[in-house]
């Protein structure tokens, strides 16, 4: 949180454009076959014999991210992930990314290059390749919008729309983490505000920060599942919160679900900082987002080849439609499931 005084700040138009964009691409490698051509020409060129999945989301300074909190390597590393967490939902394996940067002049170059750490880091671990993007200019922050590429055999691929009555339920993971690290990294915020030589102390809260800060899209999960042999009959992600997820999956299914309050994974972490906080831990992991964690559905044949999965967690079953949605509560009474939906749209 602390801006360091003595950081070496070179303007942007030092470099001008094109130097500046060699000068944040030039450790970029191709890993993928199906990249026949990446950064340096008017458009990147891509050979697939297999259905190409396409994506793209947009974080915007103040809306989805406060750099106050977010260093910007961190920021870098997320704007890939939140793209590759949609790929790997369509159970696809993703291949390449492109970056397009607006950024304002108050940005030295030294902040692009820790934002392009955070992408190469992220291209290494995930097996990407960036090919390509586009740099501009803004007047009032940073937005970063990233796009994501990935191949899936024509029979492999999973839309939210094939999940059917006696399906279960399942969740990769655990949930409420990233937003329970938001509340401790808001509230440490505003400390820090009043007080500038207090240092915070996040030690306790380090799983949950580490969710908000440095999140992992399930690449795991679309390979254990191929491994399993479960091909699901629908998935999505989750960015936006469980509630709202299992609406948009049970929607374009056209059935209904009961999902039991008991059975969602939180982690410790989780319950002690919402117990701290004195907020429900089921509403956290209902309404929280960011998690990233995958929601699926499976056939009940399939169940015997995940029960013993300590990753997954069977949360509840689809119903037919005029059932509609409910939460099982703990005291075993049935509410009917509401979407609050992200902050995003609520502040
Ligand atoms: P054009 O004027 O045709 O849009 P650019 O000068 O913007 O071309 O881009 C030149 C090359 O650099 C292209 O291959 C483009 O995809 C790539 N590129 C531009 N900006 C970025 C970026 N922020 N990250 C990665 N590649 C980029
Ligand atoms: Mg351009």
């Amino acid at each position: 949180m602390i801006e360091d005084k003595n950081q070496q700040r070179t303007q942007l138009s030092d470099l001008g454009e094109f130097g500046l964009i060699d000068h944040l691409t030039k450790n970029f490698k191709i890993k993928h076959s199906t990249t026949i051509k990446g950064i340096g020409d008017d458009a990147a060129v891509l050979d697939f014999k297999k259905q190409i999945v396409v994506t793209t989301d947009l974080l915007v300074e103040g809306v989805h991210f406060d750099l106050s909190y977010m260093p910007l390597k961190h920021l870098g590393y997320k704007s890939v992930i939140v793209n590759l967490s949609d790929v790997y939902a369509m159970n696809a394996k993703a291949t390449q990314v492109t970056i397009s940067i607006a950024v304002s002049n108050r940005f030295p170059i030294e902040a692009l290059e820790a934002i392009y750490a955070g992408i190469e880091t992220a291209a290494k671990i995930y097996n990407i390749d960036v090919i390509g993007g586009d740099t501009t200019s803004s007047n009032t922050g940073l937005l970063i919008s990233v796009t994501a590429i990935g191949e899936v055999e024509a029979d492999q691929v999973v839309y939210r729309n094939g999940a059917k009555p006696n399906d279960l339920l399942v969740v990769s993971g655990d949930l409420g983490a990233a937003y329970m690290g938001l509340q401790v990294l808001e509230r440490e915020k505003e400390v820090f505000k009043v007080n500038p030589n207090n240092q915070p102390d996040l030690e306790p809260y380090t799983y949950i920060v580490e969710r908000q800060l440095k999140p992992e899209a399930r690449k795991d999960i679309i390979k254990l599942l191929s491994e399993l042999e479960v091909k699901p009959t629908a998935m999505i992600d989750i960015s936006d919160g469980l509630s709202s997820e299992i609406m948009h999956l049970c929607k374009q299914s056209k059935v209904g679900c009961d999902l039991y309050e008991n059975k969602i994974p939180l982690d410790p972490q989780v319950i002690s900082t919402c117990e701290e906080f004195n907020i429900d831990s089921t509403t956290v992991a209902l309404n929280g987002g960011e998690d990233y964690e995958l929601l699926f559905t499976i056939t009940q044949q399939d169940f015997p080849k995940i029960k013993a999965n300590p990753n997954l967690s069977v949360i509840g079953f689809i119903k037919e439609e005029k059932e509609g949605l409910h939460l099982i509560t703990r005291a075993d009474t049935k509410i009917p499931l509401k979407a609050q939906g992200w902050k995003n749209f609520n502040d």
